[in-house]
């Protein structure tokens, strides 16, 4: 008789959705974690009454309403829309691409304008099939919108050419002909209130959690602990690298408290071009609507993930996609190891994508 039903390597959102659907199934699970704490990239830390985002800003959303009930039955959210501005050489925009970006950026006023400005800049680039990111965002948005707001921000953030980049990164974003902000085209959004935490806690309540622990320094021995493991870590590193590194990208993250009520008046701005190291800053107060005397602002720098640092984003261009596969197929054979979450699938997903994914897999296994 082994002493668990699961050993959970991973307490982020998929090892914590997952712990939580077994618990209720009445399954014994250990859930270990190799941070100082739960929660994994949708942690926040609480600093001068602000929740900070410590692994970059995570706004709620999905379309799906039994997603949407299922987070609100462990936490409340509040209505934060998310509607970043983009600076762009000391000029701002609005994003996603919608009229007030575009009567920013041409003066047009309706989306008859807007539309022939964007359809004069796409024939003029000649791209009929886009291949690349960089073809598909030109044959969306045109040429201007190209080099002012996507070109810099992409090169940085994927440490790659925007020509060597799959074209899928960029259909995440909305482009539409109304003058709307909202970031997303879900039905619903939100943070939760009270930080992200609660959503953790709940999920985890009642669950035995280690934290500290690295599951590689004694992986036989936690294994042995339960009947079968759910590893959420990087599938690669869990096969000893043995066809090879998959590529991630990493961030660095510069948190700073400043002796200000409002820095920049908004969450998030993006910094879109090219010379500027970081990506984005980040105004943690804005997402609860916070009134708090100072206030906490996070640059965030990407750089390439090598050992030893979070990886954060998987590069899904088709050479790691080939690799990837080498690895999925070898997990696929096995009986008693489930492998999910955004660093054991080498998936970009989103909380929603990944909660769904957990749910589908408690579902198909327990
Ligand atoms: P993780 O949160 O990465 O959890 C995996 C856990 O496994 C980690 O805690 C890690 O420490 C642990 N682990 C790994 N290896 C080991 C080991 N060997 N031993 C022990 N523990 C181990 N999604 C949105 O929906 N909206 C957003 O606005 C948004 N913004 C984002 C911004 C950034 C900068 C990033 C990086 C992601 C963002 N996401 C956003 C995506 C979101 O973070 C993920 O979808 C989700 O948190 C992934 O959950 P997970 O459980 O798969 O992975
Ligand atoms: N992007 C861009 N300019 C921006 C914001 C995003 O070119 O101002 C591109 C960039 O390639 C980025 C992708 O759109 O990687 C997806 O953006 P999103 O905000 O969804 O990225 P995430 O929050 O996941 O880092």
């Amino acid at each position: 008789m082994k002493q668990y039903d699961y050993l959970i390597v991973g307490a982020g959102l998929f090892g914590a959705v997952f712990a939580h659907e077994a618990n209720k199934k009445g399954k014994k699970c250990l859930v270990i974690d190799r941070r100082n704490h739960t929660g994994g990239n949708i942690f926040s830390e609480e600093v001068e009454g602000i929740n900070v985002h410590k692994y970059g800003a995570h706004i709620f959303h999905t379309n799906d309403k039994g997603i949407w009930d299922y987070v609100n039955s462990f936490v409340e959210f509040n209505r934060y829309t998310n509607s970043p501005l983009a600076n762009f050489e000391g000029e701002l925009f609005n994003l996603p691409f919608n009229m007030n970006t575009f009567y920013q950026l041409w003066k047009v006023k309706t989306p008859e304008e807007a539309q022939a400005k964007i359809q004069e800049q796409v024939e003029a680039s000649g791209i009929t099939d886009p291949q690349n990111l960089e073809e598909q965002a030109i044959s969306l948005v045109g040429t201007d919108i190209y080099h002012k707001l996507i070109k810099g921000y992409t090169e940085k953030q994927w440490g790659r050419k925007a020509t060597e980049l799959p074209a899928f990164i960029i259909k995440r974003l909305p482009l539409r002909f109304t003058f709307d902000n909202n970031y997303f085209n879900d039905k619903y959004q939100g943070i939760p209130v009270g930080g992200y935490n609660k959503l953790t806690e709940g999920l985890l309540a009642g669950i035995e959690v280690r934290t500290e622990v690295d599951f590689f320094k004694d992986k036989e021995a936690l294994m042995a602990l339960a009947e079968k493991t759910v590893f959420t870590g990087n599938i690669d590193e869990f096969y000893d690298y043995q066809f090879g590194k998959l590529e991630y990208r990493s961030l660095k993250f510069e948190h700073e408290v400043l002796d200000n009520e409002n820095f920049q008046g908004n969450a998030v701005v993006n910094y879109t071009e090219a010379h500027i190291p970081f990506t984005r800053i980040i105004e943690h107060k804005h997402f609860e609507f916070g009134k708090q005397a100072k206030t906490v602002v996070t640059k965030e720098y990407p750089c390439e993930w090598s050992a030893g640092m979070e990886a954060y984003y998987p590069v899904n261009d088709d050479k790691n996609t080939e690799l990837f596969k080498k690895y999925r197929d070898l997990s696929r054979q096995e009986e008693n190891i489930i492998f999910g979450g955004r660093l054991a699938e080498y998936k970009y997903y989103d909380m929603h994508q990944v909660i769904g994914s957990a749910l589908a897999t408690t579902k198909a296994v327990l």
